[in-house]
């Protein structure tokens, strides 16, 4: 049987933690073929990121419609989004395959504090994908730069859910460990994660968006495929180690 495929636009962290390597590797994991396009280059270790390197938006243009020709996604997440145009492209995509859902994860900054998106990517994510979306899973600070307001998680999600996509505001690793999930119609869902030692997680935001996009990808209705993404990550990150100096890795494959 083929495995479903999901396309994944996110940027390259080369120490292995967050980005593109960590979605390859949550989607395999979960059964799942991932497609991947990158939005953009870092220079980062496992502290922070340093500098990065936006891909040219005619080449990241190309190489999505490339490779959907090919291979028509089933599901579809996005990471980090460097620029406008690749806000656009990601749009464009999600409007010729209407039924694969649209995971967002709005990434603004690494978890050492470096900038990853500006305002205007903010904007644009909420002001064009966001309405395109099936969800979005920011953390709670992302959240609430994306509704400008320091309103908690519950006032978050039913903010962005207003724009018409379901809105997981995710309790981090090492916070009160309850994601809040609301879509548009209203219903809001609290989901309860056993709190981990030893965060934050380089690279947990980026394992659960593309979990859940796996899950959806296998059919799995929302809420479900956010239990079933939820308990893997929370086993990726209690078999978490340190390679490096700064922020503990999730191990995502155990091996064979
Ligand atoms: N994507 C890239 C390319 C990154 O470098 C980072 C963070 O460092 C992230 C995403 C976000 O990672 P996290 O899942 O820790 O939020």
């Amino acid at each position: 049987m083929t495995r479903p495929t999901v396309l994944i636009c996110a940027g390259h962290d080369p120490s292995g933690g967050a980005g593109i390597q960590a979605d390859i590797e949550a989607v395999a994991a979960l059964g799942g073929h991932a497609t991947t396009v990158i939005t953009t280059l870092t220079d980062q270790d496992t502290s922070d990121v340093h500098a990065t390197l936006t891909v040219d938006d005619t080449f990241f243009t190309r190489a999505v419609g490339t490779l959907c020709a090919d291979m028509p996604p089933t599901a579809i997440k996005t990471g980090v989004l460097a620029s406008v145009a690749q806000i656009e492209r990601v749009c464009a995509i999600k409007h010729t395959h209407p039924d694969a859902p649209l995971v967002i994860d709005p990434v603004l900054a690494a978890a050492g504090g470096g900038r990853l998106a500006d305002d205007s990517i903010g904007y644009a994510l909420v002001r064009r994908l966001m309405p395109a979306a099936d969800l979005v899973t920011p953390n709670l600070l992302e959240a609430r730069r994306l509704t400008d307001a320091d309103a908690g998680a519950e006032t978050c999600a039913h903010e962005l859910a207003e724009l018409g996509t379901s809105a997981l505001v995710t309790g981090g690793d090492t916070d009160d460990a309850v994601s809040v999930l609301a879509t548009p119609a209203g219903d809001v869902t609290h989901f309860h994660h056993e709190q981990l030692a030893g965060g934050p997680f380089h690279g947990s935001g980026c394992t659960l968006a593309s979990a859940i996009a796996t899950q959806l990808a296998h059919g799995q209705p929302l809420n479900a495929a956010i239990e079933s993404a939820a308990a893997y990550v929370h086993a990726c990150l209690a078999r978490a180690d340190c390679p490096g100096h700064g922020q503990p890795l999730p191990e995502r494959i155990q091996s064979c």
